[in-house]
């Protein structure tokens, strides 16, 4: 049994949708089908909303588009039979939305709550409508399977309660396709909407995979695979035949976006492949991504670029204590809930820096002046200081360590070029080289680097 994931601009149009019903009407045996809102909708329904906390009663047309958007697909799409049923459906949906527009506007206050109920509608019609667009298939709602927990101040899947859910609610074998929304979900304690964060519907269907052990993951997109760089901003990427779960995990989580980095780990962990696959090309080989450490090629997998980091040093002359120093400074950013990318530390003796992401940056501050207060007053260290502005370029394969010198050859590339490399993590990860440069200089970096790794 496979699960099949489709994004936002693969349910974006009456034609993209055509292309899904094609490719999951012929498959061979019945599946999940995850779906996204359709394309752009999710920020459209975040932009009004900020609108209509601001007292802009805009909402009212931007509802009625969204309403003609989704009527013009039932009606191009689902038998003639079912549009009626259909279309009462949305309509329902729709109006509950507009009453929450209504009372945002009136109170002119949008919390965090009331935006996730908002932002659910997304995939909530999508999923209605996919499933009566296919041939044999039913609709489940995602919010009775779907359950999230607090963590420090963000939503993550509720991993043990999802999975006994998600088995209950799918009893294997299927007799008949499956479609569901992605992203969206319940917190496991108040009932609440929740979702999984942008981009989340990939994780989705990675969890319903991985709960219900199927055969692959395919992640149905609109580009031809995973490419060795972001195909935006590099025009000659070119798509990736297969990898690795390490090296698809690291290239996501240093901003490769065909991937939401929390989606591999639940699928590695049950060894289930990944098949990255374009929607609007179904014949293209797409890429390969399965625990394959023995098909390594000699080449560099890709590169990947995440903006908005800082660097958070602690400095002082550190020479007596610096593992200590190192090991309390992780273990205070892990209590706390922030994430470090990477560890750079030129000089052991004199400075330890931490790369984080801009969101967590003060906070950074403040739990490492915290922590140590007393190296602060006894002038062991002297300070605890911040570098805004910067990007990481992540230069990504398995034992990448193999490739001797590649780091000080990257380097050099970049500064050549008159590139400031503010520093250089090579070697702490067995499958990362990661490079901090300033974010003004991360489109031109990573087309220094990519044309030096492929040519
Ligand atoms: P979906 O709506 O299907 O979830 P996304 O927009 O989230 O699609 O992800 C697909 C996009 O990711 C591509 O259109 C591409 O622009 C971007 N992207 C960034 N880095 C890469 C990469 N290394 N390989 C392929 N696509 C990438
Ligand atoms: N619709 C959501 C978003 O736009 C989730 C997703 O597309 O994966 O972020
Ligand atoms: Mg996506």
């Amino acid at each position: 049994m496979k699960v099949l994931k489709f994004g936002g601009t693969s349910v974006g149009t009456v034609g993209s949708l055509s292309n899904l019903k094609s490719i999951v009407d012929s498959l061979e045996e019945p599946a999940v089908v995850v779906v996204s809102a359709l394309g752009g909708l999710t920020d459209r329904l975040i932009a009004t909303a900020r609108a209509a906390s601001e007292g802009d009663s805009s909402f009212r047309s931007s509802v009625a588009e969204m309403a003609t958007r989704h009527f013009d697909i039932i009606d191009a799409l689902v038998p003639q039979s079912r549009r009626e049923a259909v279309r009462e459906v949305i309509a329902e949906l729709l109006a509950g939305l507009e009453d929450i527009y209504t009372g945002v506007a009136l109170i002119r206050e949008l919390s965090e709550k009331t935006l996730s109920r908002i932002v659910s509608f997304g995939e909530r019609m999508s999923s209605v409508i996919v499933a009566e667009i296919l041939d044999n298939a039913e609709h489940r709602d995602s919010l009775t399977f779907m359950r999230t927990e607090k963590w420090f101040n963000r939503d993550i899947a509720a991993r043990q309660l999802t999975d006994d859910l998600i088995r209950e609610a799918f009893p294997l074998p299927l007799t008949r396709t499956v479609v569901t929304g992605g992203f969206i979900s319940l917190d496991k304690d108040t009932g609440e909407i929740t979702n999984l964060g942008r981009g989340g519907s990939d994780y989705t269907a990675a969890l319903i995979a991985a709960a219900l052990d199927a055969d692959s993951l395919e992640i149905w997109t609109d580009v031809d695979g995973f490419m060795t760089a972001d195909p935006r901003v590099i025009r000659d990427a070119r798509v990736i035949e297969s990898m690795s779960f390490i090296e698809s995990m690291e290239l996501c989580s240093f901003g490769a976006k065909v991937i939401y980095p929390p989606t591999i780990y639940p699928v590695f962990h049950k060894n289930i492949p990944i098949r990255i696959l374009n929607t609007f090309n179904p014949s293209a080989p797409g890429t390969l991504i399965t625990d394959s450490s023995e098909n390594l090629s000699s080449d560099v997998r890709g590169v990947s670029s995440v903006k908005n980091t800082c660097m958070v040093s602690v400095s002082g002359s550190l020479t007596s204590n610096v593992a200590q120093i190192n090991s309390r400074s992780y273990n205070a950013m892990a209590r706390n809930g922030v994430s470090i990318f990477l560890v750079a530390q030129p000089n052991a003796a004199t400075s330890f820096s931490m790369a984080v992401s801009e969101l967590d940056a003060d906070r950074a501050v403040e739990i490492l002046s915290r922590e140590f207060a007393p190296e602060l007053q006894n002038g062991e260290v002297t300070g605890v200081s911040i570098e805004r502005d910067l990007s990481v370029i992540a230069v990504v394969r398995e034992s990448i360590k193999e490739i001797r010198g590649l780091g000080a050859r990257l380097v050099n590339t970049l500064q050549r070029e008159g590139i400031a490399v503010k520093a250089v993590s090579d070697g702490a990860s067995e499958s990362t080289i990661a490079i901090i440069t300033s974010a003004s200089d991360t489109d031109r970096s990573l087309c220094l680097i990519h044309t030096a790794c492929f040519g």
